[in-house]
């Protein structure tokens, strides 16, 4: 069947779409009822219906594909390589689920993964999901301040650790972040479940609530721990994603129509079937780790390589190679990968013959052309931008080589994806735009299957942040867009205060509150600028208490607020550079004119001025970007 016929089936008969699509995933109980919508934006898929994650990405799949391999998880950075099929993966859950349940951990309880891209990470989400646990993974590169939020909002019972990751041959010790933010959180877990791989000699564990993973393992290897079959509707996990305030907000998905929507999406969109490799570059961490590293792959019988690394170690070729050797079908990346690749030699994207290797998709970030057009040609394969969000996933907008490729236009992600109702809206009367006009892009409830189901523990949010902003209840993804006349969509950039670095989303709010906990700081503004590799990095404009004239004091200064970010955030969220200023430019009613600052250190016009507090605050932002930047360059 081709896109258009499905694409309007979808809209026009959403629920005998969705039903047929339902038959991709097994079901313990059958739904009574398609779709519920009796409380929009609110709407339940599949209602009565139960299933489980784990026993369709792992279980149904033992009969046929017992001795496939499931899981490939390569670090080039300890240098080990390990691989699990279907059955060793059965196993690995089986015993990880076991240690759960010793733990009192149940269906229901909350718990924190925070580690790096390895296979325990995946046994650790498919775990949660057999016994009906909720996880929420956790990002490796946030640090304390982040992982405590994401803890205490979860409220969660167990946190699941790696005693370190590892890039670019540092180790990153990632439990004295976790022991920091555990001291931070107000609801501390009862226990916490270490994963060891022996990378961290002063790994220290806390008597009474640190556990280690293999010692409680060990008595457990032959567990065969049985399936929670979950209601359609249940959470199965939480991502936590920035919005414009300085609380991340828990993106909860559910359990039935996430898979369908996966498995779905597998088929149409990535074009990856029972026993083909996919090769996600993503940390488990993302919104696309937990879709296209675990749960899609696994849904459909394929394999799913894993890799913690670099793309340029041991060489820029080890991508390439990896897809050579395990036979790639479909691989999975970011625009900010390639731009790192680009500054290498092309002939590493042809020294590995890749017979088998048919998508490159590129997703998280704009894919501007020039990189577009320099991967596909250098490859010699055709790159397919998707565009979605945390909230969603899985594509809005995209391309479905599963049916047939339609043509590319650079710098447009594609054509709606199923079920996605969208517009493109006239910010200001709440109209729809016009072909080539741009618009904010929203999708007219309810929303397809796969998607969040609300914001963890408030629904109030869930309905103010993306449906409180027309008239009309739509979802509004806060990205600008223009349709144009073929239907293409292009993504223009966040209508809010959300900046995207190298394909990660974060607050600026919560940059500026990180730095605003320095002592010496009165206040701090942060935008997303633009950047030839990252997309966009953070800048910071500061004021102090008491401010420095003496250029080395400056310095010092701002390069300890510098830290202060990468000690609460992460690294992830590291200013490029810091500006101590005399004032910041704000509106008479004290809002901050962030745009007209981004505007400025983008050599762009400011903006109208006229509802500025301070007419000087913008000469004196001018002033010191002229000057260069106190730390950073
Ligand atoms: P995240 O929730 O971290 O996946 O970030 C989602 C945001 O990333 C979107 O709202 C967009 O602003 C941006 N984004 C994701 N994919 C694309 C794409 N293909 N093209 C342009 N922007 C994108």
């Amino acid at each position: 069947m081709n896109y258009e016929t499905l694409y309007r089936q979808s809209i026009e008969q959403p629920e005998a779409f969705w039903a047929e699509q339902a038959r991709a995933i097994d079901w313990h109980k059958p739904f009574d009822r398609v779709l519920e919508y009796d409380q929009p934006p609110f709407r339940r898929w599949f209602a009565g219906g139960e299933t489980n994650l784990c026993f369709n990405a792992v279980d149904r799949h033992l009969a046929e594909r017992g001795e496939q391999l499931a899981l490939a998880a390569i670090s080039t950075e300890t240098g080990e390589r390990k691989h699990y099929t279907y059955r060793e993966l059965h196993r690995e859950v089986n015993a990880f689920a076991a240690v759960l349940v010793e733990l009192g951990v149940g269906r229901g309880d909350r718990v924190v993964i925070y580690m790096p891209n390895m296979a325990e990470a995946v046994f650790a989400v498919l775990a949660c999901a057999r016994i009906g646990a909720i996880h929420s993974v956790v990002f490796g590169g946030f640090a304390a301040h982040n992982l405590a939020l994401r803890i205490d909002d979860a409220r969660a019972k167990l946190v699941i650790c790696a005693d370190a990751g590892m890039r670019a041959g540092k180790v990153i010790r990632y439990k004295p972040l976790l022991d920091a933010a555990i001291e931070q959180a107000q609801f501390p877990p009862e226990h916490v479940l270490v994963v060891s791989r022996g990378l961290d000699p002063e790994l220290t564990l806390v008597e009474g609530r640190d556990l280690d993973y293999a010692t409680l393992k060990a008595r457990h290897l032959d567990a065969q721990v049985p399936v929670a079959w979950l209601e359609s509707n249940e959470p199965s996990y939480l991502l936590y994603t920035s919005g414009t305030t300085g609380k991340p907000k828990g993106v909860q998905r559910d359990v039935g129509g996430h898979a369908v929507a996966l498995a779905l999406s597998m088929r149409t969109v990535f074009d990856v079937g029972p026993g083909q490799v996919m090769f996600s570059t993503s940390d488990v961490g993302w919104a696309v780790g937990h879709s296209y590293n675990i749960y899609g792959p696994l849904l459909v019988g394929a394999t799913s390589l894993l890799y913690e690394g670099t793309p340029l170690n041991p060489d820029p070729g080890i991508w390439w190679q990896l897809c050579a050797e395990y036979g790639v079908r479909t691989m999975f990346s970011s625009p900010t990968a390639i731009r790192v690749l680009k500054k290498q030699d092309p002939a590493w994207l042809r020294k590995h013959a890749l017979p088998d290797f048919r998508w490159l998709f590129l997703a998280g970030e704009p894919l501007d052309e020039p990189t577009a057009r320099w991967i596909s040609e250098g490859l010699g394969k055709p790159v397919i931008d998707n565009y979605w969000q945390t909230e969603t996933g899985w594509p809005v907008l995209c391309l479905h080589p599963g049916l047939g490729l339609k043509p590319v236009k650079f710098g447009s992600p594609g054509l709606p994806n199923f079920g996605y109702k969208l517009r493109v809206i006239n910010e200001v009367t709440g109209q729809d735009a016009a072909a080539n006009e741009k618009g904010v892009l929203v999708a007219q409830p309810p929303l397809p299957p796969g998607c969040l189901t609300t914001v963890w523990n408030d629904d109030e949010r869930f309905l103010r942040s993306y449906f409180g902003h027309f008239n009309e209840l739509l979802y509004s993804s806060l990205d600008w867009a223009i349709r144009d006349d073929d239907g293409y969509t292009f993504i223009l950039g966040r209508t809010d205060d959300v900046i995207n670095v190298a394909g990660h989303r974060l607050g600026t709010r919560e940059i500026e509150e990180a730095v605003a906990t320095h002592s010496s700081v009165a206040e701090a503004a942060v935008i997303g600028v633009q950047d030839e590799v990252k997309g966009q990095v953070p800048v910071v404009f500061a004021t102090l208490k008491s401010p420095l004239s003496e250029k080395s004091a400056r310095h010092a200064a701002a390069l300890a607020l510098q830290q202060r970010v990468v000690d609460q955030l992460g690294a992830v969220a590291r200013p490029a550079r810091v500006y101590l200023v005399g004032a910041l430019p704000k509106t008479r009613s004290g809002k901050l004119l962030r745009r007209s600052i981004q505007a400025l250190a983008e050599t762009r016009d400011a903006g109208d001025l006229s509802t500025l507090d301070d007419p000087n605050a913008l000469e004196d932002i001018r002033t010191s970007l002229a000057r260069g930047a106190d730390a950073g360059s």
